[in-house]
């Protein structure tokens, strides 16, 4: 079976040009939060410089996009998101996954900057509200709510002849289970129809709206009801996935087209062992990390043009199989600290975005695929034998 491997790939090369490639790997670097030596450079809007410290020259790393720490939101969604809208509307799946390290900024880019902690009643005071309010629909905004909006506007224009619904819901993914965070409450399940292609939430809420200013405070108050819990890495780190998915449905004289996007704020990626975590910490961690791997695996499957990928090893890689599946583009937001202090988990995020990058440009200059069969393998080989040793 070899030769038909080999030939399946060839055939994904060529049929896959450079402007249908299904994964784009961006890089954003945060803004430094405070004055101290950096690890990071940008040197071009695809590649940066990383310093290991001195310990070897500075390595250069080149992605599809490198976003440096002064670009703006909008550059970042025009960019990343908004050519996968046009998909949605088309009646297509598109993802955007934030990937990163708690603290490099994925919840910004996905949402904006929202408030770290919950407000003191001192702040509670009707200006606080407004101020929040006036925060959120900045320049700052992120792309979840750029997306939304950019959905409405291309509604708008398309007349009012035209019959479009749009629905979002929003969920998280903590310790493998699932969180409805537009109405919290008990756990959610998975359902899946006898042939396990369409997989629902269980009493998961669709909201229907077409209302900038509600959408922007169901996202913030989706975002309070995350579970957020201390870890030594950052006093309020995610140790959640977060998922929007933002339903189009379209009634045309055909029938009805329908394209989703999902839209994830991925929890940290740092490992166990680096924040020190111990029983209800560390079993996050390995659920976090069991889960990132999943994704990985997917993606890496997929992008090889494999015929089987395992999405049942996570409910992350389970719900978004919609999404990764059929004529699915996928974006990667990998997110980096530019602090020396942060040079590990920056390196490990830069290598996690460049393999993702390498397979990516490898199949558009239609390499045959069995040359790196084997290449992410025993990069996850070693990570599994790694989550072992922490479990
Ligand atoms: P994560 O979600 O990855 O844990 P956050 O999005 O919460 O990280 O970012 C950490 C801190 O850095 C926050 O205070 C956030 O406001 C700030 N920050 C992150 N990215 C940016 C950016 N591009 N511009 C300005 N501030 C940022
Ligand atoms: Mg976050």
């Amino acid at each position: 079976s070899g030769g038909s491997t080999s030939s399946q790939g060839r055939q994904l090369a060529t049929a896959q040009p450079a402007q249908e490639e299904r994964l784009v790997v961006a890089v954003r670097v945060r803004p430094s939060l405070e004055a101290t030596e950096r690890c990071i450079e940008v040197i071009s809007s695809g590649s940066l410089l990383y310093d290991d410290g001195g310990k070897s020259r500075p390595r250069k790393y080149s992605y599809d996009h490198v976003f440096k720490e002064n670009d703006t939101q909008e550059q970042v969604y025009k960019t990343t998101t908004a050519p996968l809208v046009k998909d949605v509307l088309n009646g297509y799946n598109a993802a955007v996954f934030a990937y990163g390290a708690t603290g490099s900024g994925k919840t910004h880019t996905m949402l904006g900057p929202v408030p770290r902690k919950k407000p003191s009643t001192a702040d509670r005071g009707p200006t606080a509200v407004v101020g929040y309010e006036a925060d959120v629909s900045s320049q700052d905004i992120g792309l979840m709510v750029r997306a939304i909006e950019d959905i409405f506007g291309h509604i708008e224009a398309a007349g009012p002849e035209s019959s479009t619904k749009v629905s979002i819901s929003y969920l998280e993914i903590y310790n493998e289970l699932i969180r409805d965070l537009l109405n919290p409450g008990g756990p959610l399940e998975l359902r899946e129809d006898h042939r396990g292609q369409r997989i629902t939430v269980a009493g998961l809420s669709e909201i229907t709206t077409s209302s900038r200013k509600e959408v922007v405070s169901l996202l913030i108050k989706g975002n309070k009801s995350r579970t957020m819990e201390p870890t030594a890495a950052n006093q309020t780190s995610s140790r959640s996935h977060a998922l929007l998915s933002i339903t189009v449905q379209t009634r045309t004289s055909l029938g009805t087209k329908q394209g989703r996007l999902f839209l994830t704020d991925l929890a940290g990626s740092e490992r166990a062992k680096k924040t020190k975590n111990r029983g209800k910490r560390l079993q996050e961690g390995a659920h976090i990390n069991r889960s990132l791997l999943a994704l990985g695996n997917c993606i890496n499957a997929l992008s090889g043009g494999a015929r089987y990928v395992n999405y049942r090893d996570s409910k992350l890689t389970r719900l978004l199989k919609e999404a990764l599946s059929g004529r699915c583009k996928t974006v990667m937001i990998a997110h980096v600290a530019p602090e020396s202090k942060h040079r590990d988990e920056t390196k490990n995020t830069l290598v996690y975005a460049d393999r993702a990058n390498s397979i990516t440009t490898k199949l558009q200059s239609s390499v045959y695929i069995d040359e790196f069969k084997n290449f992410p393998t025993k990069h996850y080989q070693s990570l599994v034998s790694e989550l072992r040793d922490e479990v």
